[in-house]
């Protein structure tokens, strides 16, 4: 891997030992495991394909020249967090953790189940162009084992998180109430045209078009709420932390809204551990490829410009 994008890396602190860096539109977290012992920690997902090489850099502008995680934990194994891991875990010989429920999606065995783009808002406009395969992570992908147990974050738990994917996990810190959200939830409103840029902080439902169980995703987030957790960080979003946190949260689990139109809305997609196992029936998509594409590229070239601004400005990491 070309090592020479060190300027590029980005990276902020969402709680003590746990650092952000977002490319594009979706967030990588690296935790420090145990915490406060510089140089040991794990990488939470990896951004979409070709997002390595940046990933790397923030992880050597905070850990040194060479250094590499004890691990890779994916919340889940979509194209925009999964999409790198193959690269890091061979770059870095170190093992990729997920749910055993994920793991047909992480060893080339099942796509996951076609995205919704008729689900109404401004990502299910771009996700036309988002794709939905497997990937196959060879030796590197290993099952977490079933007690919520993480042996390379001390400190730390998973939970069961499903809805968005069968086998979604987010993970939690009891110690200090820190909450690494993934999918289940998103911080930013993901249907929103100019919250695409503008990235205001809001608890929003999980990303919807690739989000194929709409009943497990509302448990899943009553769950989360009943955690009370003081910092909330997503795979879509800044970070949400301040005292009235556990109560936002809750209120948005007591209000949680499902779309009312869409493939998955009224009959979910049936997953077990050979992966998808039924789906329902597609639904009428009458927009072209062609202006979704053309939409798409936009907001990618604005989200783009807001980075590159964002980095001039001397937004880097700040512990
Ligand atoms: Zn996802
Ligand atoms: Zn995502």
């Amino acid at each position: 891997m070309s090592k020479n994008l060190k300027s590029n890396a980005d990276l902020s602190q969402v709680a003590s030992g746990v650092f952000h860096t977002k490319i594009v539109f979706v967030n990588s977290y690296f935790v420090d495991t145990p915490e406060n012992v510089p140089g040991s920690f794990v990488v939470i997902d990896t951004g979409m394909p070709y997002s390595a090489v940046k990933i790397q850099n923030a992880v050597e502008n905070r850990y040194g020249a060479g250094t590499k995680p004890t691990a890779i934990i994916l919340t889940h194994g979509h194209f925009d967090h999964a999409g790198s891991a193959l690269a890091l875990a061979e770059e870095w010989n170190v093992p990729v953790y997920a749910h055993r429920l994920e793991m047909a999606y992480l060893t080339g065995k099942s796509d996951y189940p076609p995205q919704d783009p008729t689900v109404g808002g401004a990502i299910a406009q771009m996700s036309r162009l988002f794709p939905h395969g497997g990937y196959d992570l060879k030796n590197h992908i290993h099952a977490l084992p079933e007690n919520g147990e993480i042996e390379a974050m001390r400190g730390w738990r998973y939970f069961h998180t499903p809805g968005h994917t069968a086998g979604h996990i987010s993970l939690w810190r009891e110690n200090d109430r820190v909450l690494l959200a993934g999918d289940a939830l998103t911080t930013m409103n993901l249907d929103s045209w100019i919250s695409q840029i503008t990235e205001k902080k809001e608890f929003c439902s999980p990303p919807k078009p690739f989000t194929t169980d709409w009943q497990a995703a509302r448990r899943s987030v009553e769950m989360l709420a009943e955690l009370e957790p003081n910092v909330v960080a997503a795979g879509h979003g800044n970070a949400i932390n301040g005292a009235n946190t556990p109560q936002k949260l809750k209120e948005f689990a007591r209000n949680f809204d499902a779309p009312r139109k869409g493939r998955y809305v009224m009959s979910p997609a049936i997953a077990d551990e050979s992966g998808v196992v039924a789906l329902p029936p597609p639904v009428t998509d009458t927009v072209k490829v062609a202006s979704a594409a053309v939409a798409a590229g936009a907001i990618v070239a604005a989200i783009v410009r807001r980075n590159r601004k964002e980095l001039k400005s001397g937004e880097n990491f700040d512990e």
